[in-house]
């Protein structure tokens, strides 16, 4: 069950009722994406963490991480990075769906082995499209792109900042990118509707990469 945190010393209440969105997004879109064997279980922590959120690879709990969390989630809300539309403004829901389709995709690389995109990918498959003119695959174009760019930048960055190559492998290791690439697709796909459900999702978030011909 879903335990909502209580008010704790040192963890401001808006960094608790983010919690509670968060996790409760995350159940409910697990709920969604795995309806015959969802993880009921998303334990909050009162500390910070430089996660927001993680899925345990045991496989019985995602945890979220409230202390800071309401900085984190509205930083993210402010930036119309990687939006196909610019100047599109996220809501604190649209952040948690963002972060709860990560954490879920998480979820799937771990439970069924699927093909993840890779930055090797990213680098080859929008430069087929264009030349081929489609327009199909246009919005995963642009969102591989921009996490390509991302990753690129995010290595150089933590190389020039000294990280030791263990943490700066798995910073940038394809499960992230993979993971990054479903996030900023479910909320792109989000932003393309006037409503919608949670369910409605479930597809975007098995996304496998178009092979490349
Ligand atoms: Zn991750």
């Amino acid at each position: 069950m879903l335990k909502k945190l209580k008010q704790q010393l040192f963890v401001s209440k808006t960094d608790i009722d983010t919690a509670n969105t968060l996790a409760s997004v995350i159940s409910k879109l697990d709920q969604a994406v795995f309806p015959e064997n969802p993880i009921n279980q998303v334990e909050i922590y009162p500390e910070s963490n430089n996660l927001e959120a993680y899925y345990c690879k045991d496989d019985t709990q995602y945890g979220v991480f409230a202390k800071g969390l309401a900085n984190k989630i509205k930083y993210r809300t402010s930036s119309d990075q990687g939006l196909v539309k610019p100047g599109a403004e996220l809501s604190i829901e649209d952040a948690c769906l963002m972060i709860a389709a990560h954490e879920i995709r998480h979820r799937l690389q771990y439970k069924e082995n699927i093909i993840q995109f890779s930055m090797s990918y990213a680098k080859k498959g929008p430069k087929k499209w264009y030349s081929k003119k489609t327009e199909k695959y246009f919005l995963l174009a642009f969102i591989l792109n921009f996490c390509y760019s991302y990753f690129a930048d995010l290595k150089q960055d933590l190389q020039d900042k000294e990280y030791s190559q263990s943490l700066i492998k798995i910073a940038t290791s394809t499960e992230e990118f993979d993971a990054m690439v479903i996030e900023y697709y479910v909320i792109n796909e989000a932003f393309g509707r006037f409503k919608f459900r949670l369910k409605d999702f479930t597809e975007v978030i098995r996304l496998q990469p178009p092979k490349i011909n």
